[in-house]
């Protein structure tokens, strides 16, 4: 598939060939891991809207019987405190209690999202809570979170594509670039 570039894209920083063989191995991990659950006792949770690519190509390729469902948040206006700066707008409608639970986010920044997913989600008492996370900006970390299944570690710039977007643009881009900094600075 050849999708035209847009201006506002500076350059590729992953070709969807390196994101398809990045989540193919991740998914032989995860369905390594998991192996021997029912369908019932495994539940994957999608972070809308950023991380459905990723969410459909990962749990296509895994080996293992598992349920899908989704939760969003939205970031509060002022969102600089470790605690308070997300919230979920729409959450799972299967029950986590006695899942085990594999959360499935576009990328981690300063942490601070996933930081708070865990703690929402290890109160409800799942059997296990685990993450899958396509990208890190290790610059940018603020919180220490543990990411159990990562798929790449990325300088500090503004990506977009394969799900991530900026103002709602470039989200089905089928690659990830680094958009133009004029973009958002100006
Ligand atoms: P954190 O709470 O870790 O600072 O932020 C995580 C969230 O910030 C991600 O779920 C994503 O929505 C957004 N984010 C952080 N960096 C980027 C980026 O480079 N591109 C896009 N599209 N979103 C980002
Ligand atoms: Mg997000």
């Amino acid at each position: 598939m050849n999708v035209p570039i847009p201006d506002s894209v500076e350059h590729i920083l992953l070709d969807e060939a390196m994101i398809q063989q990045r989540v193919q191995q991740l998914a032989d991990l995860i369905s390594t891991d998991y192996a021997g659950l029912r369908n019932e006792e495994f539940l994957i949770v999608g972070v809308l809207k950023g991380a459905f690519m990723f969410m459909a190509d990962l749990t296509r390729r895994l080996t293992v019987p598992h349920q899908v469902d989704f939760i969003a948040l939205s970031s509060y206006a002022d969102a600089t405190e470790a605690t308070g700066s997300v919230r979920m707008i729409m959450d799972t409608r299967i029950n986590v209690a006695g899942r085990h639970v594999l959360i499935v986010e576009d990328i981690l920044d300063t942490g601070y999202t996933l930081s708070y997913l865990l703690r929402t989600f290890a109160a409800r008492n799942p059997a296990s809570l685990r993450t899958a996370v396509l990208l890190s900006k290790p610059e940018r970390c603020k919180v220490k979170v543990t990411i159990d299944y990562l798929g790449f570690e990325i300088p500090d710039v503004w990506v977009v594509g394969y799900g991530l977007d900026f103002a709602d643009r470039f989200r089905t881009l089928p690659y990830i670039g680094a958009l133009k900094p004029s973009t958002y600075q100006g």
